[in-house]
């Protein structure tokens, strides 16, 4: 070995002004942020990070590790593995990674507090009343009158509307006539309960007199669309009035936006719903989610989510006993309602429409947007309930369930529904007329990803054509435009970790090409902290200097604070001290990639570790030839003027290049060894 790893000077304070600094900075940010930073540990400590991922997607168990399916980029395959002894995920494919408190913060678009309080929540622990300091800065401060409005602050907007909604179903005057719709729609008792639905009243100022007397700020109000300013006016009104009142809810439950039924026939439109805020995006809510959620994870055998056209149809689903339905928002499935119900891999997703010409449309759109996605889905139409239009009117007649069952059981899978609407188009052509519409086909197909899909359901796709079209299946090969780029980069990610998992000597194999020295050496720290043991403070000294994105400086700032403090900087410690979720995840994938590399062997991650401070001390020696060690610019001219910068180091010498300079070795080995 070199004589870096021989000369082991332990770490110790001692070193220091620069790391110094660095440790207080890292301490200051975190209780910054973060707060009593003891709620943060008996959150984080009552949270397994295993449960908590878990009740946000499927996880399945893989050794000593769970896997599943990214929710932080799009992907059809399991890449995201949840560390049980680390408390960390991370995604191989996009390098999403951190703890509890950053899955919860990328997951919900919660901040740190908002995701604090949510597994606080969750756990049943009480948080330490937080003081707010007047005028304080950071990210501690809320922001108190102008301004935009936050998440949070629309959200407890919705929720006090949401109290103030239901009080008024229950109240004897003003709840009246909403109560008398409800009745006849049979969203009384416990159903109404469930859906927490309520009423505004019949007034311009109902909602907005509750505020006032609340003294709660109108903005957040405003912006949730709530309350609707006067035209060239100071005042506000109700944007809702006289209307039975449907609370939409994120998955969590909480409201974040309001749909309402009118109560007077006369009144347009129908149905009126909150405009989109920053809580609520129409495209990706699905009405009734948080409900199905909890309720699919209690079918055993096969959980099955229903999608339906309207939230009556949803509520009256569950009504009936089909407790998993959930339905959009007046808006057709879009791409980002696949993208949430991707997270659930092993539910069947059934997609019930009208049997009508615009239910056959609905589905048709559907098909596209379910095309290439790796969920099971099925289309069922009302067409077989016989006569009964509706969810709501099927379930209310004597053998509605049973019946509804059949429409569920007679659903069919979404590619075998289109070919077979594909195959009725096709009769009613000629010859000329078919080829140019199976091509035709075949280029939607593809336009959708055919060429991405996993190769059994491409098989099954062009086999199910060649059987409808009569053409050979390799002229269908041939005749469909394979583009099979995107999901690529992911599989080549994967190929390279397996790659670097596989080496089986000790000799420490390169790291991967997007691995800097400097991400090596801090993540082999942050893997196997005992490392920090055997850092000379040249190591330190060329590490602190090296060359480093934005978000691996701030990791590495951060392992660097914790050493020069003498606590062991594992990746445990460090994520804490990192406010960017961005930053949260570079430390996992780096820590991660080292530990994949070393297979839990800690000779390889030490020689691992001596190969990257090696390349470290080699890029800095480079650096200062190619800038003339001596700093000093007058210096420095005069070596201009005479020409002596030698041509070596150059561009060349940037740390993110992967290769080792061996001839470098010796000087840096003189450079370490001061
Ligand atoms: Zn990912």
């Amino acid at each position: 070995m070199t004589c870096l790893q021989t000369s082991c000077v332990p770490v110790t304070r001692r070193w220091t002004g620069v790391t110094r600094r660095r440790a207080d900075r890292v301490t200051a940010r975190r209780d910054n942020t973060h707060a009593p930073g003891d709620d943060r540990d008996r959150v984080r400590d009552a949270s397994d990070i295993v449960d908590v991922v878990g009740e946000h997607l499927s996880l399945r168990q893989k050794g000593r590790e769970y896997l599943g399916v990214c929710p932080f980029h799009d992907d059809h395959k399991p890449s995201m593995y949840v560390v049980p002894d680390k408390q960390i995920f991370h995604c191989f494919s996009c390098g999403a990674g951190g703890d509890v408190f950053t899955f919860i913060q990328k997951y919900h678009s919660m901040d740190f507090v908002e995701a604090l309080k949510f597994l606080a929540e969750r756990a049943g622990i009480e948080l330490t009343p937080r003081k707010r300091a007047p005028g304080g800065e950071g990210a501690g401060g809320e922001p108190g009158g102008e301004g935009e409005v936050s998440r949070g602050e629309l959200a407890e907007a919705c929720a006090f509307a949401d109290g103030f909604f239901r009080a008024i179903l229950r109240h004897p005057e003003h709840g009246a006539p909403a109560r008398a719709v409800a009745e006849r729609r049979g969203l009384t008792g416990e159903i109404a309960e469930r859906f927490g639905i309520g009423a505004a009243p019949d007034r311009w100022d109902g909602l907005l007199m509750a505020i006032e007397k609340k003294g709660l700020p109108r903005r957040p109000f405003i912006a949730a669309g709530l309350l609707k300013q006067r035209e060239g006016g100071d005042g506000c009104y109700d944007a809702l009035r006289n209307r039975l009142i449907f609370p939409i809810r994120d998955q969590l439950g909480r409201a974040i936006a309001f749909g309402g039924r009118r109560i007077n026939d006369e009144e347009e439109p129908k149905y009126l719903n909150s405009p989109e805020s920053a809580l609520f995006n129409k495209s990706a809510t699905l009405y009734g989610l948080d409900l199905a959620a909890r309720n699919f994870t209690k079918q055993k055998d096969r959980k099955r989510l229903i999608v339906v056209e309207g939230y009556t149809d949803a509520i009256a689903c569950h009504r009936g006993g089909f407790d998993t339905a959930v339905a959009t928002l007046g808006t057709a499935l879009t791409a980002q309602h696949a993208r949430v119900l991707r997270r659930y891999p092993d539910v069947s997703v059934i997609l019930l429409f009208d049997g009508d010409e615009a239910g056959r449309r609905a589905a048709d759109r559907a098909v596209e947007v379910f095309f290439a996605e790796p969920i099971d889905v099925r289309v069922a139409t009302m067409t077989v309930a016989g006569g009964a239009k509706d969810p709501d009117e099927l379930l209310a007649q004597a053998d509605g369930r049973a019946r509804f069952e059949a429409v569920l059981e007679n659903a069919e899978e979404v590619l075998a529904w289109r070919f077979a609407q594909f195959r009725e188009e096709l009769s009613s052509r000629g010859v000329n007329g078919r080829a140019v519409l199976v091509e035709r086909y075949l280029q939607r197909l593809s336009e959708l990803g055919l060429g991405t899909l996993d190769p059994i359901r491409r098989k099954f796709v062009l086999e199910q054509l060649a059987t409808i079209t009569g053409l050979s299946w390799t002229d269908l090969t041939r005749l469909s435009p394979a583009g099979r780029k995107p999901k690529q980069r992911a599989e080549a990610r994967l190929a390279e970790e397996r790659a670097l998992a596989a080496g089986s000597s000790t000799e420490p194999k390169p790291t991967s090409r997007r691995q800097t020295p400097a991400g090596g050496v801090v993540g082999a720290l942050m893997a196997f902290p005992s490392l920090s043991g055997s850092l000379t403070p040249a190591d330190v000294r060329v590490l602190g200097e090296a060359e480093a994105g934005a978000t691996l400086a701030q990791v590495r700032e951060v392992v660097l604070g914790l050493i020069d403090a003498g606590t062991p900087p594992e990746l445990g410690r460090v994520l804490p001290g990192l406010e960017a979720t961005s930053a949260q995840s570079s430390a996992t994938s780096a820590a991660r990639a080292v530990e994949r590399a070393a297979e839990g062997d800690a000779s390889r991650a030490r020689a691992f570790f001596a190969d990257c401070l090696r390349r470290l001390h080699a890029d800095a020696a480079a650096r200062a030839r190619a800038e003339g060690e001596p700093a000093d610019p007058l210096e420095r001219l005069a070596e201009l003027r005479a020409g002596g910068v030698s041509g070596g180091g150059g561009a060349g010498a940037n740390g993110g290049a992967g290769v080792v300079r061996r001839a470098a070795y010796p000087r840096v080995a003189d450079d370490g060894s001061r």
